[in-house]
């Protein structure tokens, strides 16, 4: 049994300290939300007083946050200094590959252990405890965090030195966000055509156009039954995420010149699409923005 700290008890940060009470581990949990609190406690989470008071005594430290700054601003602000030498942070948002190397090099100047670690997967991977790990950092690091991050995931991949967990997050959903968009634009296309969607989609999902965004996340009501077209778009991975991750990947795009102009796209339709009419949804509901660009 290892004492685990879980710091950020939202979406993702609940269920994942709930599967790691499911393995017999002690997990000492914060979260500024009463709500997200309570319904850790009902998972089986010991709740601490303070994200600093939950630290006190943890051989490991999840943080599960929505933003880099949250998380310097937490390392920075007692949670390295109230650890106990050694202790192992594992940082699971998703934040910038700069952000990540940030709270590396913090973790490590106060006597500590660190990877990135974000994931992908959803909060039904979370629950489930499938989720994947794209990890950055040493090879010791890694080998420590890994029994851990397999009682929540089912595909842990080291991707090299810190930060590169992160790096590998932002190229992923790099191709996803742009994915979705060529997706969705083909069944635009295909309606205005004349088309039907079962005809497109028993083409291009055994050809070349073969993607996730198409044949697990598909924006069209029917082919996939599970996808959330079939729920009003209910979320499934939030337009507002979306929107997220792609502006993490342009950061990435400035800070190393790459000249990704279907990428860049992408983040500004999402970000449009997330603060209008595609607040609340699932990041295929920008199918419906093709559309409503699209009537003539
Ligand atoms: P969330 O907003 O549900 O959870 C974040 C939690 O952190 C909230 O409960 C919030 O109250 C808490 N928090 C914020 N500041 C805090 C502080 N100073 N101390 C303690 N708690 C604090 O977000 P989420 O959906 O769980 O996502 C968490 C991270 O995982 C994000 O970086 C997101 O991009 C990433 N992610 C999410 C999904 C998904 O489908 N939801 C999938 C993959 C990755």
């Amino acid at each position: 049994m290892t004492t685990i700290a879980v710091i950020g008890l939202g979406h993702m940060g609940g269920p994942m300290a709930g599967n790691l009470v499911k393995a017999w581990h002690e997990v000492r949990g914060f979260d500024i939300m009463p709500a997200a609190l309570e319904a850790a406690r009902a998972r089986g989470v010991v709740i601490a007083e303070s994200a600093v008071d939950a630290v006190h005594g943890a051989e490991i430290v999840i943080t599960m946050l929505q933003a880099g700054s949250s998380v310097i601003e937490l390392y920075e602000g007692g949670l390295l200094a109230a650890a106990d030498p050694g202790t192992l942070f594992i940082e699971s948002s998703t934040i910038a590959v700069d952000d990540a190397r940030k709270a590396h090099d913090l973790a490590v100047a106060a006597g500590h252990q660190n990877v990135d670690a974000p994931v992908s997967g959803g909060v039904v991977g979370a629950e489930a405890g499938t989720l994947a790990f794209m990890v950055g950092g040493s090879e010791a690091d890694f080998a420590r965090a890994l029994p851990v991050l397999e009682v929540m995931g089912k595909r842990i991949v080291h991707c090299g030195a810190s930060g590169l967990g992160q790096a590998a997050k932002v190229c992923n959903n790099l191709i996803l966000g742009v994915s979705m968009i060529a997706v969705s634009e083909a069944f635009v296309l295909g309606e205005k055509l004349g088309l039907t969607h079962d005809a497109l989609y028993e083409v291009a999902s055994n050809a070349s156009g073969q993607c996730w965004s198409l044949t697990t996340n598909c924006p069209v009501p029917g082919p996939v039954p599970t996808s959330p077209a079939n729920n009003n778009y209910e979320p499934g991975f939030a337009s507002a995420l979306m929107a997220k991750d792609l502006g993490l990947a342009e950061a990435a795009l400035d800070l190393t010149g790459v000249d990704a102009r279907a990428g860049r796209l992408a983040s500004e339709l999402y970000h449009a699409f997330a603060e209008g009419a595609g607040q609340g949804k699932d990041f295929s509901a920008i199918i419906e923005d093709v559309r409503s660009r699209s009537a003539q």
